[in-house]
């Protein structure tokens, strides 16, 4: 069994360290996970919210920033310690939140021992918004219907996966996590709305040989089932499993919904 997304303590979005994760990831029969922790290359402001983001740093931490965080190579140097001492491979990777412009920063990330980068889309461009404004984390329902309200759904999916595709043929990453991770926030989100911006991000994912991730986290699988159907359909064979867990007990959790989706992947 393997899991490509866990989240651990070292920032404040979960309480759990490294090591106990571990450790519970081996009693539970995992042969290899991935530790990752959100990053983001660019100062995250938007309308709806004040700054609620967790993220680590990758080299010094700033001062006005309040929350438990911590550094790239701590990531980095617990989980090598955790893997030797526990027994389990622990890939580590960082779920970066892209944008095109800051490509450099992110390729920055690649020095640090990492053993890939996850792509992960949780912001979308408001189009008329000056720079300091211009991305808007749409995970968020408030910050949804913002951006809804002002330019409708088809701009959403339009900009959504412009950046994603971006980010899948900018070679920085190896592993597509939740490929509509808007449909978190969009009530009666359809996919088959989508499939025409989908299906070439798909195909540009086949034949890099990335991963894409089966996120587990929610009720709503992600991708959407249908999604999925055409990626196989494609010749997609790289799907792999993300818990997106947050805790322990997330991880326990997974187990069950994993069962029923396994015929779907081809890592167990
Ligand atoms: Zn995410
Ligand atoms: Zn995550």
């Amino acid at each position: 069994m393997k899991d490509f997304h866990i989240h651990s303590g070292l920032i404040e979005h979960t309480n759990d360290d490294i090591f106990s994760i571990a450790q519970k990831a081996k009693e539970l029969g995992f042969t290899e996970i991935t530790i990752l922790e959100h990053i983001s290359p660019f100062k995250i402001k938007y309308p709806a919210n004040l700054d609620p983001s967790n993220t680590i740093f990758a080299d010094k931490i700033p001062e006005t920033y309040s929350r438990r965080t911590s550094t790239v190579s701590v990531l980095v140097e617990q989980c090598k310690k955790a893997e030797a001492e526990i027994g389990i491979k622990i890939n580590r990777s960082l779920e970066v939140d892209y944008y095109k412009s800051f490509e450099n920063d992110i390729k920055d990330y690649e020095k640090h021992g990492l053993d890939y980068l996850t792509l992960s889309s949780h912001y979308v461009e408001d189009p008329k918004a000056d720079d300091e404004n211009k991305l808007i984390h749409i995970g968020f329902s408030k910050n949804m219907n913002y951006f809804l309200e002002k330019y409708g759904e088809e701009k959403l999916f339009e900009l959504y996966f412009k950046n994603l595709m971006n980010g899948v043929k900018s070679g920085l990453f190896e592993l597509v996590a939740h490929l509509d991770f808007f449909g978190r926030a969009l009530e009666n989100y359809d996919h088959r709305k989508v499939i025409k911006y989908v299906e070439p991000i798909l195909e540009q994912i086949i034949k890099r040989e990335m991963f894409l991730e089966l996120n587990i986290s929610q009720e709503k699988l992600q991708p959407a089932l249908e999604i999925i159907e055409k990626y196989k359909e494609l010749g997609g064979n790289k799907l792999v499993f993300g818990s997106d867990s947050h805790s322990l007990s997330d991880l326990v959790g997974s187990i069950e919904k994993r069962q029923k989706f396994v015929e779907l992947v081809d890592v167990k």
